[in-house]
């Protein structure tokens, strides 16, 4: 008889970063160092259990663990596994079209989908989407924000420590959050102070480490701030420049000369807040080329989704270069399972959380790189002593 979904857990799961963040461009306050990530751990008749990480309905507008319990029951309680894809060639082709708008609409119940179906057939999810596409996945260390102003005594030191404390842990590429001027400093002093992180950092991790700056729109409404932001660290030869303002064919026209005057090398990369990809400004800056790299994130938009992605961009020569901040232990687990099964691959946003309920002790990041997860599914399983602890004592179980 067909597995079927009978039993599913839902629980909160603290996520701290390795260290406390600073803000960003737009945040009011630093992040902090913990984030929730939302266990669902969804069990088969046949005693496969599929994992997904539901942070996304919980915190969207109306959300509630009310709301996803229901979720979970109308989408998967007492559904068959069988149901959750079309399957060709052994490949996922599309969703299943009892559960397509829901896969469409939330991409962690694409991905739980994905996990269950894969595990179910033995195979990795790289398998299951069309093939395992390398051994090793280069990931980039993505904290550090404005760490400068979080420990204000010791300024711009604070922040180049931080990314020299990244290298002695393994990471060889950094993203450094830039776009200081607007809510953070005045805008001189925000372009001063951001030129002199990537210019600082650059100095103290030598010329091999790749550096990319992220100023989550914090450039908007200064053209020429932008421009000298850009002409004062070429110097430094960023590997790409993301969100430097707000998504728009004028704006990035505009971006695209500078960046061919000042750094032809870098990309231009955007995408984050696109939550139904491509939509909006981002339909004409893939069609027109005016991005490198497109950044939908991992969770929200889950795999089968990216894995279809991926050929629409490759038309444009357009790298997927996906957002993982925010998804917890569970986003670089279904980061790395993403990064095995796309055929082109950049580098792994790693928010570098701490272990919490996975057992996951060999994800080590060594010489800038991950290995590549073998699967069944994601590949990895739930520590039960650490989730007795942790994830049991709230969470809420439904049963078929
Ligand atoms: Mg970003």
């Amino acid at each position: 008889m067909a597995d079927r979904i009978n039993e599913i857990a839902v629980a909160p799961i603290p996520a701290r970063h390795w260290t406390e963040l600073g803000r960003n461009a737009y945040t009011p306050e630093g992040l902090g160092e913990t984030r929730t990530e939302w266990l669902v751990r969804a069990r088969t008749t046949g005693g496969v259990e599929g994992l997904a990480n539901a942070r996304q309905s919980v915190s969207a507008d109306g959300g509630s663990i009310g709301r996803l319990v229901a979720d979970l029951r109308e989408v998967f309680l007492g559904r068959s596994v069988d149901s959750l894809l079309e399957i060709a060639d052994g490949h996922a082709v599309a969703a299943g079209s009892e559960v397509r708008q829901a896969l469409a609409t939330w991409g962690w119940m694409d991905t739980l989908a994905i996990d269950l179906v894969s595990r179910t057939r033995g195979k990795s999810i790289a398998t299951l989407l069309g093939g395992r596409r390398r051994e090793r996945i280069p990931a980039y260390e993505s904290t550090t924000y404005f760490q400068d102003l979080l420990h204000p005594h010791r300024g711009l030191a604070a922040v180049v420590e931080h990314t020299c404390r990244g290298f002695a842990d393994g990471f060889r590429q950094f993203k450094i959050k830039v776009g200081r001027g607007g809510r953070a400093m005045t805008p001189s002093a925000g372009l001063h102070r951001d030129i002199e992180v990537v210019l600082g950092i650059r100095d103290a991790l030598g010329p091999d480490v790749e550096l990319m700056v992220d100023a989550n729109f914090g450039y908007d409404g200064q053209p020429e701030n932008l421009e000298e932001f850009i002409r004062a660290t070429s110097s430094a030869r960023l590997t790409w420049l993301e969100e430097m303002v707000t998504a728009s064919v004028e704006a990035y026209q505009a971006l695209r000369d500078l960046q061919a005057t000042h750094c032809p090398e870098t990309l231009l990369v955007a995408g984050e807040v696109d939550g139904n990809p491509p939509s909006g400004a981002f339909v004409d800056l893939i069609d027109q080329g005016l991005i490198d790299g497109y950044q939908p994130d991992i969770v929200r938009i889950g795999h089968l989704r990216w894995k279809q992605l991926e050929s629409r961009l490759a038309e444009k020569s357009i790298l997927p270069i996906p957002h993982n901040f925010g998804n917890g232990r569970f986003g670089l687990i279904a980061g790395l399972a993403l990064a095995t099964s796309l055929d082109s691959w950049v580098a792994l946003e790693d928010e570098r959380i701490r272990p919490n309920v996975y057992a996951d002790d060999a994800l080590t990041v060594i010489n800038g790189a991950y290995w590549a997860p073998a699967g069944p599914g994601l590949g990895i399983e739930i520590d039960h002593d650490a989730y007795a602890r942790i994830g049991a004592p709230n969470e809420v179980v439904i049963h078929a």
